[in-house]
């Protein structure tokens, strides 16, 4: 890896609980441009998004094998380009802005290997900052997704706030937006990304998060849960709205059968998993909105991971609860918020 022939400047960190996001910009004109005018990548796992002199590079590790992260910024000689250019004056070297946890954690892991100060961005600061500027910067950004359909939206910048922003990473957090630095963390839940990754890898003993997402993916969640079908003898419960098909009791099937957790196909096990809690977050968000009559939800967070059926499954569950009347939005930097946001911290 050559990094003089890409000027990089402005490299920035989020080290969470179960993943560190990274985001740095380079001026790299001289790299190969594909059959749309987009610009190939040139790292694998790297995620691009081209500005008029440059690109923003995203990119993520497992916070437990943080030495890959502090091996590829050397081996990229990232942090001698800290917040500044080449040129920045030797003061300024060797600073990075880092928000999360892991930001206090390892700061002095950070100072020992590489010589690397982080500077610290208070963390529900960065993930409103990085969601302000992606859904305010860049096209395409937000979208909706119902029926396997994804609808991108046209931001209107003057119509943004508020909105409720729910990040589902480890733990969830819900927050308030009013407008560009102005929001209040409303409320959170504990059941969240790590749990699903947790839960999920005792229960099937998947290796890999994408392992579990796509167990989840073939799986069927009726063998395991108690569907209202279930206790009515196969019928609606049509009084309260409740199709057959409705979950009356997530993993509820599992008592009435004499069944140990082997006996059941560790792909109903990851999907049932999947569906009790994108519909938790779901109906949790719905609440927070309510509450504030907020019309809006965007959520990001690395939990999503595009998945097509956590999607559905948190869409599905505002528009139940809300009768329609709130909407489920994604976003496409999804997982980068945070970082995103202790990048604008910068600054210039
Ligand atoms: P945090 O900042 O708490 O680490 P993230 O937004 O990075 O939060 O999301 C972490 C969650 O994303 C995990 O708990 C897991 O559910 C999910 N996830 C997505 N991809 C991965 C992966 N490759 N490895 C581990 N967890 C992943």
């Amino acid at each position: 890896l050559n990094s003089s022939a890409d000027e990089v400047s402005h490299l920035a960190l989020d080290i969470g609980g179960t993943l560190i996001k990274m985001v740095y910009f380079s001026s790299d004109s001289d790299w190969p441009v594909d059959d749309e005018g987009k610009r190939s990548s040139k790292e694998k796992g790297s995620k691009n998004c081209n500005f008029v002199n440059g690109r923003l590079h995203f990119m993520k590790f497992e916070t437990r094998k943080i030495n890959d992260c502090l091996q590829f910024i050397s081996s990229k000689q990232l942090h001698h380009y800290g917040g500044w250019h080449t040129e920045a004056p030797v003061d300024c070297k060797n600073i990075i802005k880092a928000t999360g946890g892991g930001a206090f954690k390892f700061a002095d892991l950070f100072k020992e290997k590489l010589e690397i100060s982080l500077d610290k961005v208070e963390e529900m600061d960065s993930l409103v900052a990085g969601a302000n500027f992606l859904l305010k910067a860049v096209d395409r950004e937000a979208f909706t997704y119902m029926d396997g359909e994804k609808e991108y939206l046209q931001i209107d910048h003057n119509d943004l706030y508020p909105y409720l922003l729910v990040n589902i990473g480890s733990g969830v957090s819900m927050i308030k937006v009013d407008g560009d630095g102005v929001y209040e963390r409303v409320s959170g839940t504990s059941i969240g990304g790590g749990t699903f990754w947790g839960l999920g890898k005792l229960l099937t003993k998947c290796k890999s998060f994408d392992e579990l997402l796509e167990l989840s993916h073939q799986g069927n969640n009726r063998v395991i849960d108690m569907l209202v079908g279930d206790i009515y003898g196969g019928m609606d419960y049509s009084k309260i709205g409740l199709s057959s098909t409705a979950i009356a009791s997530s993993f509820g099937k599992a008592i009435s059968e004499n069944k140990e957790i082997e006996d059941y196909r560790p792909e109903d096990v990851a999907r049932s998993l999947l569906r009790m809690i994108s519909n938790n977050i779901g109906q949790i968000s719905y609440l927070n909105a309510l509450r504030f009559g907020l019309k809006r939800i965007f959520f990001g967070g690395f939990f999503i991971r595009g998945h097509a059926y956590t999607m559905d499954t948190i869409a599905v569950a505002v528009n139940f609860w809300s009768k329609g009347e709130a909407k489920a939005m994604f976003l496409r930097h999804e997982g980068f918020l945070g970082v995103m946001g202790a990048f604008m911290s910068y600054p210039n």
